[in-house]
C-alpha cells in the first residue's frame, strides 16, 4: 500500500484545522487578552473560514494552485499579525508540492519546510520569542526527520502535533520579543503565546483529518 494522501484528503485537513480553531476561538481570544488585544481567536477563525471557503468553492483540480489559492485568501485577512504570517505558511505549502497530487511522506516534509521559508519571510523570531514560531520549527524539524526515518505519515503528523503543542506550552516560560506582546516585557511571562497556541491546534487539526 502507497502511503500518500491527495487533495481532497488536504481538503479535510484544513476543516478539521478550522474545527479546532472554532472550537477554541474563546480560549484563543483569552490568552491574547492577557498579553495583546485579545483578539487572537476572532481573527484565526476567520482567517481559517476563508481557507476553508476557498476549498469549498475553488474549481482547482490540482493541489498546487488550490494551496495557493488558500494561502492567498488568508493574508489578505486583515487585523494584525495573524493573516501574513498563517497566509504565508499556507501559500508556501504550494511552493513544496510540484505538480504530483498524490503526496507522501517526504513531499509533505518539503511543503511544511516551504512554508516555514514563507513565514520567515514576514517574520525574524526565532525560538525562545514567544510567538508562533515555537510552536511551528519544532514542528517542521519533527517532519523532516520522521520522514528521513521513512515513517508513515499519520505516524508523522502524529509526532508533529506533539512537538507543535509541546513548543506552545514552552512559550509560558518565555518573555515576547516581537508582535505586541512584546511592550509588556516581562509581564508576558508565565502566559501561554496565542498564536503558539493556534499553531499547535492547527496541526493537531491536520492529524485528526487524515484519513
Ligand atoms: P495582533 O497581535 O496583531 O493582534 P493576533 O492577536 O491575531 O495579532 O496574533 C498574535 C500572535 O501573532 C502572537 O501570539 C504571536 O504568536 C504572533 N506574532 C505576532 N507578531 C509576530 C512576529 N513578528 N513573528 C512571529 N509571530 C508573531
Ligand atoms: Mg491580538
Amino acid at each position: 500500500m502507497t502511503d500518500t494522501i491527495g487533495i481532497d484528503d488536504m481538503g479535510r485537513m484544513i476543516r478539521s484545522a478550522a474545527d479546532k480553531i472554532r472550537a477554541n476561538r474563546d480560549e484563543l481570544s483569552k490568552l491574547d487578552s492577557a498579553i495583546g488585544d485579545g483578539d487572537h481567536g476572532m481573527t484565526i477563525t476567520r482567517a481559517m473560514g476563508i481557507a476553508e471557503k476557498v476549498i469549498e468553492e475553488s474549481e482547482k483540480k490540482e493541489l498546487k494552485g488550490l494551496l495557493k489559492d488558500v494561502g492567498w485568501g488568508v493574508m489578505g485577512v486583515d487585523g494584525g499579525a495573524t493573516g501574513p504570517l498563517l497566509g504565508s505558511f499556507l501559500m508556501g505549502l504550494s511552493n513544496g508540492v510540484g505538480e504530483q497530487d498524490a503526496i507522501d511522506c517526504p513531499t509533505l516534509a518539503a511543503m511544511f519546510e516551504a512554508g516555514l521559508a514563507g513565514v520567515r519571510r514576514q517574520s525574524k523570531a526565532q525560538i525562545g520569542d514567544k510567538t508562533m514560531m515555537d510552536a511551528l520549527l519544532p514542528a517542521v524539524d519533527v517532519i523532516r526527520q520522521a520522514a528521513d526515518a521513512g515513517k508513515s505519515i499519520k505516524e508523522t503528523l502524529h509526532k508533529v502535533a506533539a512537538a507543535a503543542e509541546n513548543g506552545a506550552v514552552s512559550t509560558k516560560k518565555f518573555q515576547a520579543r516581537f508582535g505586541r506582546a512584546k511592550n509588556l516585557g516581562e509581564r508576558t511571562i508565565g502566559h501561554q503565546d496565542p498564536g503558539a497556541t493556534s499553531m499547535a491546534l492547527i496541526f493537531q487539526g491536520f492529524f485528526e483529518g487524515l484519513p
